[in-house]
């Protein structure tokens, strides 16, 4: 078995893929780039010492080698990077060195007593269909396998150029975020929380609308995460703070009589150790009175939040409120929410969407039902889209609902209007 210094390196894959693109006479000839990364090696390396791990890597080489044509030109990249390059090879035996790598992978090692999975993340490219050089085959390879990584990881793909597409969509959405705020290109749509018995509108949830000027409205399941990796998100999260307890201001001076503004905010703002403090800022700057708050988190972002239950803490002393959103979708259990400080639940539109004929889904929101209300937590029940849901809620004793079959979020002016009738 060869060590791991005894591996032809990053330097010397670049110079034999140069080589073979410039003896590339035959364009029928295909040349096949397999970029490997391994998943979660960074936890495994935590089983074991340093020595052990060059050993691992070296056995994960092996495996690599052992799994590729024998002509094959294989590398290590560094770190958990490995490489394979193909020459006059065909689309099909590429795609079977690829599987085959992953499959064999896929196993667990045994190693000094102690068991490894070290899976690994595929993609490929071959020239001529994805590349006419070195540095197109790399890239193209490089993005199909950061495209497994993505999505799901212990896998095998190969490059397709929406792929491509993505890529620079997010790259240019990225970098059209930072000027967003100064030219006002985003705006609170505000959706009504309604009362089922009287119907009346009892709360505002505002969410969040950016008009981008190239490419329309961009909706914030893109932008919000990319926001998040950016650190963007602490600037635009006080924004959407700032404007909707002023617009939800407004409303209170004009007498309307209107309980909770609710604001949906990301884990990654809560993690910011004076983000209670920005809070409480906020509000004062806006004067509104905390107790008319409400923050909304994503029950699949509140996993770790422990770390976050001082700020927690320190806004609900001040009368802040904090809902659990999509409830149901992620694994929080009722009690650990009740320990965190949580008021509301927010049942996920996935229950509501078959409620009235699923009995599945009618036994999971009973029984949230009787637990929320044994740990005396609110519920709203959301995305309710038809009447038929609307009257099932209403039987079985849930007080507030949100949905298109109510009203879909609407612009401030449209807000007022519904508020007015
Ligand atoms: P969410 O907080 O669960 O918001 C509810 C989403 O469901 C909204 O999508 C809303 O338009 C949609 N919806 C409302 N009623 C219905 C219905 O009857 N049927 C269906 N199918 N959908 C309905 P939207 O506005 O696209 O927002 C998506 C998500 O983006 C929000 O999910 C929230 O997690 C996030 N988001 C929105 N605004 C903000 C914000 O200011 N800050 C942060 N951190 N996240 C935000
Ligand atoms: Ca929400
Ligand atoms: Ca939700």
């Amino acid at each position: 078995m060869l060590s791991l210094s005894q591996w032809p390196k990053r330097y010397h894959l670049y110079q034999y893929l140069d080589s073979l693109f410039l003896n590339w006479d035959d364009k029928s000839d295909t040349i096949a780039l397999l970029i490997m990364n391994l998943d979660n090696f960074r936890e495994t390396c935590e089983l074991f010492d340093y020595r052990d791990i060059e050993i691992v890597l070296a056995n994960i080489g092996q495996i690599i080698k052992s799994s590729c044509p024998p002509d094959s030109y294989a590398a290590w990249l560094g770190s958990d990077e490995f490489a394979v390059a193909l020459e006059n090879t065909t689309e099909a035996e590429a795609e079977q060195t690829a599987a085959a790598i992953c499959g064999n992978l896929n196993k667990p090692m045994h190693f000094h007593g102690k068991n490894a999975l070290i899976t690994a993340s595929i993609g490929w490219a071959a020239a001529p269909k994805d590349a006419g050089d070195r540095y197109e085959l790399l890239k193209t390879a490089t993005m199909a396998m950061n495209w497994v990584k993505k999505h799901g990881k212990n896998d095998c793909v190969r490059y397709e150029p929406f792929m491509s597409f993505q890529i620079s969509r997010k790259v240019n959405l990225v970098n059209d975020l930072a000027p967003a705020l100064a030219e006002k290109q985003f705006v609170l749509h505000y959706q009504p929380q309604v009362n089922v018995i009287s119907q009346n509108i009892v709360g505002a949830e505002a969410l969040l609308r950016w008009r981008h000027p190239k490419h329309g409205l961009i909706p914030p399941l893109e932008f919000i995460p990319l926001a998040e990796e950016t650190g963007y998100i602490h600037q635009i999260g006080d924004w959407v703070l700032y404007q909707a307890s002023t617009d939800f201001n407004s409303w209170l001076q004009q007498g309307i009589v209107l309980e909770r503004l609710a604001v949906n905010v990301s884990i990654v703002q809560l993690k910011q150790a004076d983000f209670a403090e920005r809070v409480l800022g906020i509000l004062e700057q806006a004067q509104l009175d905390p107790a008319y708050l409400e923050l909304e988190i994503t029950e699949s972002q509140s996993m770790d939040l422990p770390e976050v239950k001082p700020q927690i803490e320190r806004l609900r002393n001040h009368g802040v409120r904090f809902a659990i959103d999509d409830f149901g979708t992620g694994f929080a259990s009722l009690n650990h929410l009740r320990y965190m400080g949580f008021d509301t639940i927010k049942i996920d539109k996935a229950y509501i969407h078959n409620i009235t004929t699923n009995s599945r889904d009618q036994v999971i929101v009973g029984s949230i039902l009787t637990m929320a209300e044994l740990l005396h937590l609110g519920i709203i029940a959301e995305g309710v889209e038809t009447d038929a849901q609307l009257k099932y809620i209403r039987q079985i004793n849930i007080k507030e609902v949100q949905g298109y079959y109510l009203s879909p979020p609407v612009d401030k002016t449209a807000f007022e209007q519904l508020l007015i009738k």
